[in-house]
């Protein structure tokens, strides 16, 4: 990677503040899956090592700039605890008098977690000069800082960007090096051979993305919703599958944008789908078969078949988002089954995205795959442009 990290700078002995990305799913204050603090934990060991004071700051759902228990990160602190197997100190604030006192109190090697900065509206603001401000403030108890939230480096917020014009050395963790250097090689991966799968829900979360790898790649696979998308800007009927008026005209746009070079968007030949009259009557059908009241929830078993012999062909191949509705069985199949391939593919593999990287650890391939990225939007931005803005804002190695 082009930025310094941890380990190219001197910092033994100084105070830290870490950007973590603890943004965990929590039912009741119990988290479910944990995936995201054991991620960050080879950045923290590595700075206890170093004798540094480690403050690590956070975020946590969209509490939209107010403080609200729900999104406390203090059950991160006990899990961290449990993880390090040493204590760590909960503040209830991210800046001001008790995180300063925290830090006053604290001794090399320490670990402290702040609470969630988007308490604050001045984190994730439009007004650059407030971000910057919230910044200082963050940046106020510690010598240096360190971004190891890979989840969160394509937001330029206080906690990512603000604390960098304070603070120096600006380094980047471990997993941000892990992730840039992973995702880079899909981004500069041969054409020849290089497969790009694409589902979910919104044509909107992935337009960025299929601009700019459909030249590079020599097929891209389109799933999910996102498919019927275009199935009704081309006039099929889609019934009442899932489909926002901002994805039909974006898929418009990009059928008129790419006409010429659409022979590498490869599309669903049939779907998996359900009567919305009648729920339990379900029907596997050509693309150019669904009918009204009928509800398109997955790719068909001979899109799948074809989908998966693609992706185990694959050099390289990158996948984000499910092919269906998956949560919701059978409708799992599609992307079970590109689950399963991308096990089986023999190329330099990746998933991103919380939903596809679910569906590896379903299948149980998740052993199988050469990089799950930590983070889903992160992962498509940086592949937009091979640059994510949070990272630019470090020091040069
Ligand atoms: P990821 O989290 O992997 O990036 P997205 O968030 O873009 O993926 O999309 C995931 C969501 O899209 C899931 O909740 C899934 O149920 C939904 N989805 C995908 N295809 C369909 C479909 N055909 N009908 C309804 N929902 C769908
Ligand atoms: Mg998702």
């Amino acid at each position: 990677m082009h930025k310094a990290t941890i380990l190219d700078r001197d910092i033994a002995g100084k105070t830290a503040l870490v950007r973590v990305d603890f943004n965990v799913p929590l039912t009741d204050g119990t988290i479910d899956d944990d995936t995201r603090i054991e991620a960050a934990l080879p950045g923290i060991n590595s700075l206890i090592e170093q004798n540094c004071k480690v403050i690590l700051c956070a975020h946590l759902g969209r509490p939209d700039g107010q403080v609200n228990p729900k999104f406390s990160l203090r059950p991160c602190a006990d899990r961290l605890a449990e993880l390090l197997e040493k204590p760590v100190t909960f503040v209830d604030d991210c800046i001001g008098p008790k995180v300063a006192e925290a830090v006053e109190a604290a001794v090399p090697g320490d670990v402290i977690l702040l609470e969630n900065t988007r308490f604050y509206p001045q984190e994730d603001t439009k007004d650059e000069s407030l971000v910057i401000e919230f910044g200082e403030k963050l940046a106020a108890p510690a010598d240096f800082y360190v971004n190891d939230a890979f989840g969160a480096c394509h937001r330029n917020h206080g906690s990512t960007f603000g604390v960098t014009k304070f603070l120096s050395p600006c380094v980047a963790g471990p997993l941000v090096e892990l992730e840039i250097d992973q995702l880079t090689k899909v981004f500069n991966a041969p054409p020849e051979g290089f497969v790009v799968v694409l589902g979910g829900a919104k044509v909107k979360d992935k337009i960025g993305v299929i601009r700019s790898l459909l030249p590079k790649c020599e097929k891209m696979l389109i799933g999910g919703a996102m498919s019927w998308a275009f199935f009704k800007a081309r006039g099929m009927e889609i019934g009442a599958s899932l489909c926002d008026d901002e994805s039909e005209q974006l898929a418009r746009k990009l059928d008129q944008e790419l006409a010429g070079k659409l022979d590498k968007l490869v599309f669903p030949v049939d779907v998996h789908m359900r009567n919305t009259a009648n729920p339990d009557e379900r029907a596997q059908v050509p693309a150019d078969g669904i009918l009204p009241g009928w509800d398109a929830l997955d790719i068909g078993p001979e899109t799948a078949k074809q989908y998966a012999d693609i992706v185990r062909a694959a050099k390289t191949v990158f996948w984000n988002g499910p092919m269906g509705k998956f949560e919701d069985k059978p409708f799992d199949e599609g992307t079970l089954a590109v689950a399963r391939a991308m096990g089986e593919c023999p190329g330099f593999n990746v998933v991103g995205g919380g939903d596809s990287v679910s569906a590896v650890n379903q299948m149980g391939v998740a052993d199988a795959i050469d990089h799950i990225s930590t983070g889903g939007g992160a992962s498509l931005e940086f592949l937009e442009d091979g640059k994510l803005s949070a990272v630019e804002a470090l020091d040069d190695k």
